[in-house]
């Protein structure tokens, strides 16, 4: 009865995440190493490069999707952020909106605008970057990510912030008309706050601020870098051999390009809270600690004055009209994270082991255990990275080698892996020495298409190998690739000597391999004296 219960459990799991990877066509638009810097694909051709890149232009032109539409997309993907999604949407809506609107009536594209320019609090790995991400990926656009840390005043030291510019049409393949729509997404830039209440303070803060500021508004920024002299030189030749447009624009206009700042912006609830109740008590300790409820609560009242207070210059704050705070992670979403979203890192490991031929699959148990060990490193969904890779390395490198098709995890193995791995290994011993006489058969194939030599191993061979394979702990395969590694040469001369094609391997050649090559070897020469 609770064996059925139990398998009928790993079955809706697994059910689950087949459906979530069918969705996703089995295939990952987000992996987790896609939250790493973006690079641009190299292999696609020109032509394919320049369809694709007019098709989102015009997409952009003709651009009609509705907000609910944005939030049905990001809803498959990301998990909660209800809020945060509605208000994304609406601005991704309202700022392509005016861009078409502009694009086709040059006329319309009033210099008053203000930009839907975004400011999303919130802890790290709640999915800020993330939601950002699906809504360029939907549309097309480039998106680029940096810290704000690593820019620096004069930039000299550390980053520029043009560089971002730069980068965006790097993103789209050096295509610099697409770039003009693109998304750039400044994180930590609660570090760049003159007076800010909690963590470190950047000297140079205010000084990117106002550099970001220019971006924000409407400024040329060059192609081409200042301090690239190689960059630098390239246009000069292009241009002097006539191979680059003289007429072609060296810069790209920032007007339409959309910011996305964020940042964790501890301080800021306790401080609205003060402003709010007229008070200077704070929180308790409890409440600093835990992005909790309280804080979101008080996040969703912030004021512009709130930002200067804490830091920001009242004009690049102004260029950031639309606010919204995301909620931390609680276990049961990283549930829902794992099982729901369509980007799930389940799903990878699962289609991970399928490469070995192993089926691997979680209970609802194990899924809760993995979500309450990845909230305890207090870094959102990105714990659920962490945690998998800790509770899964060890199988992931064992159970390739051995007979073991199937990982059922439950509860106890993800909270004691090393324990579920040797037990797992253990029931698999007699099993295991069948397996591993199949790679010495497996060896034997594969000498024999490589050299067109046979390989005869006799059983006793057969069990000495499988004896070595488990005494030592390494494959058959590196045992008989080590062992036998002159054999090739060596029954080849053999072979030439004596005609002979196939070969037996006794226990004896197990044993001592080079030793008997070689008896083998004077043999088959003085059979030819003979
Ligand atoms: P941050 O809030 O610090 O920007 P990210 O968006 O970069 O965090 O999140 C890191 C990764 O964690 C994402 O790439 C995504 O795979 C996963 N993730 C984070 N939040 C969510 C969420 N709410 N729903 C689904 N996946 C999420």
């Amino acid at each position: 009865m609770t064996k059925n219960k139990n398998n009928s459990d790993f079955e809706d799991i697994r059910k689950q995440i087949n459906e979530m990877m069918k969705k996703g066509n089995g295939k990952f638009m987000f992996s987790p190493l896609s939250s790493l810097k973006q690079e641009p694909k190299k292999t696609e051709n020109k032509e394919n490069k320049e369809n694709k890149s007019q098709e989102i232009l015009n997409k952009i032109k003709d651009f009609n999707l509705k907000p609910r539409e944005i939030k049905d997309y990001l809803d498959r993907f990301v998990i909660q952020q209800d809020e945060a999604k509605k208000v994304l949407s609406v601005a991704i809506c309202d700022h392509y909106n005016h861009i078409r609107r502009s694009l086709n009536d040059p006329q319309l594209d009033d210099e008053d605008y203000v930009k839907q320019n975004i400011v999303l609090l919130g802890p790290t790995g709640v999915g800020k970057t993330f939601l950002m991400r699906c809504i360029a990926r939907m549309i097309g656009v480039p998106f680029v990510k940096a810290d704000a840390t690593k820019f620096s005043e004069t930039g000299y030291v550390g980053e520029n912030v043009d560089d971002l510019v730069r980068d965006l049409v790097k993103f789209a393949d050096g295509d610099a008309e697409l770039a003009k729509y693109g998304i750039i997404y400044v994180d930590e830039i609660d570090k760049l706050a003159g007076t800010s209440s909690g963590g470190s303070r950047d000297v140079s803060g205010r000084g990117v601020q106002i550099n970001l500021l220019k971006l924000m508004e409407d400024t040329e920024v060059n192609l081409i870098s200042q301090t690239d002299m190689m960059g630098q030189m390239k246009t000069v030749m292009d241009m002097m051999h006539g191979g680059e447009d003289k007429d072609k624009k060296q810069t790209i206009s920032t007007r339409h390009i959309l910011f996305i700042v964020s940042g964790a912006f501890d301080g800021l609830a306790e401080q609205i809270k003060n402003r709010l109740s007229g008070s200077n008590i704070g929180f308790d300790k409890e409440y600093t600690d835990r992005y909790d409820d309280n804080i979101h609560k008080y996040l969703s009242n912030m004021r512009t004055e709130d930002f200067i207070k804490y830091g920001f210059e009242p004009e690049f704050i102004g260029r950031l009209p639309t606010r919204v705070a995301c909620n931390a992670l609680s276990v049961s979403d990283l549930e829902q994270i794992l099982t729901e979203s369509e980007s799930s890192i389940l799903a990878q490991y699962v289609q991970d082991f399928d490469g070995y031929g192993i089926d691997f699959a979680l209970n609802k148990e194990a899924i809760h255990g993995i979500a309450q060990k990845a909230s305890t490193e207090k870094t959102g969904a990105r714990g659920l990275m962490t945690v998998l890779e800790q509770t899964l390395r060890d199988f992931k490198y064992e159970l390739p080698s051995t007979s073991i098709k199937k990982l059922q995890l439950t509860d106890k193995g993800v909270s004691n892996p090393q324990n579920e791995l040797e037990e797992l290994l253990n029931k698999n011993k007699s099993q295991q020495n069948k397996h591993l006489k199949k790679e010495v058969e497996d060896f034997t194939e594969r000498f024999k298409s490589e050299n067109d030599i046979e390989l005869l191993f006799e059983d006793s061979a057969v069990a000495k190998l499988v004896e070595l394979s488990l005494k030592d702990n390494k494959t058959i395969r590196a045992i008989c690739e080590q062992k036998f590694k002159d054999f090739k040469f060596g029954l080849k001369l053999i072979s030439r000597n004596a005609g002979k094609k196939s070969f037996v391997i006794t226990e004896k050649v197990v044993m001592e391999p080079d030793k008997e090559l070689s008896t083998q070897i004077v043999d088959s020469f003085n059979e030819i004296k003979k």
